[in-house]
């Protein structure tokens, strides 16, 4: 067994930023990460506010950053286009598994160790407070015991519904996105879909990587839903001139809760961040 005073599970954004700042203020701190590299596979559009690159501690370099963006083309659903465009704001498509690699080294030069290939599966108590997890890395299974336990382990956490309980969301969107290249685009402008017509509840969205590649999703309101969401993804491109000669080059998906942040997000021993907590 090991022992911490915090043990975050999840190396996604939410767990290397906490486990960053918990390690500049002198906490010993372990990170741990079911898959091989932080950011691995990645489940994300990859749009990112300058604020948002700020906040994170980093710089857009031309590793993180693939496209930077200077306006958003908004369709709406009787069909008029509003387009958002001001010399303040800038976002940016980013290469998003580098951006969590930052992150991730940035935690680790904080202090923070980072155990990747492992897995919390379960969290242990002790007179109702959680006082550490059980891990498994490769045949090996361990406990890590610690003060507290942070779960940053994205939208389905293990540490939510062990430790609070909480199984799911009431209300979440299902995302389906492929990337296409062979594109022709106006490459600095992200668009996007409202309204029902499209995608039920949520929206469609075309972010550019570069003038001839863009990630190009969909999110459903799962409750809205009358078909598979890589139905909708599908029936969107081949109704737009635009995307539809585009060559599939990656697919990805995922769910996103709508709820926002859920009414408990800590317990005794432990908290919830990032999309874990909503
Ligand atoms: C299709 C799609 C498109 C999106 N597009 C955008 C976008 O364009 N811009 C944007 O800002 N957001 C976007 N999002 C949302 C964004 O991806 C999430 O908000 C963000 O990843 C949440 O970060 P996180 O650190 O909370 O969780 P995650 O990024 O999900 O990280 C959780 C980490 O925990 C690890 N993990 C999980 N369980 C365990 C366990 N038991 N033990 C150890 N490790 C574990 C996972 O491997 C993962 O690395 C999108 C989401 C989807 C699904």
């Amino acid at each position: 067994s090991l022992s911490t005073d915090i043990v975050v599970v999840g190396a996604g954004p939410a767990g290397c930023m906490v486990a960053k700042t918990a390690a500049e203020l002198g906490v010993n701190v372990l990170l741990l990460e079911e898959h091989p590299s932080p950011g691995l596979p990645v489940f994300c559009g990859e749009a990112i506010s300058e604020k948002t690159l700020v906040e994170a501690g980093l710089c857009p370099e031309t590793s993180i950053i693939s496209q930077s963006i200077r306006k958003a083309h908004v369709y709406t659903p009787n069909g008029k286009q509003v387009t958002i465009e001001n010399d303040r704001s800038r976002g940016y498509i980013i290469n998003r598994h580098i951006f969590d690699a930052r992150l991730s080294e940035d935690a680790v030069t904080a202090g923070a160790r980072l155990m990747v290939n492992t897995r919390a599966v379960d969290v242990i108590r002790r007179g109702g407070v959680v006082v550490g997890v059980k891990a498994e890395r490769g045949d090996e299974q361990f406990i890590i015991w610690s003060t507290l336990v942070i779960g940053a382990d994205g939208h389905a956490s293990m540490v939510r519904r062990q430790a609070l309980g909480i199984p799911y969301f009431k209300s979440y969107g299902v995302c389906a996105q492929y990337t296409l290249s062979g594109l022709n685009l106006e490459p600095d402008a992200v668009e996007i879909w409202l309204g029902r017509k499209y995608a039920p509840g949520c929206y469609a969205w075309m972010f550019p990587k570069s003038q001839n590649v863009a990630n190009v999703g969909i999110s459903v309101l799962a409750k809205h839903a009358t078909k598979p969401v890589i139905q909708y993804l599908q029936d969107f491109i081949s109704q737009n001139p635009k995307l539809r000669d585009g060559v599939i080059i990656s697919k990805t998906g995922g769910m996103c809760p709508t709820t926002g942040t859920l009414d408990q997000v800590v317990g005794d021993g432990v908290m919830l961040v990032g999309v874990a907590a909503g």
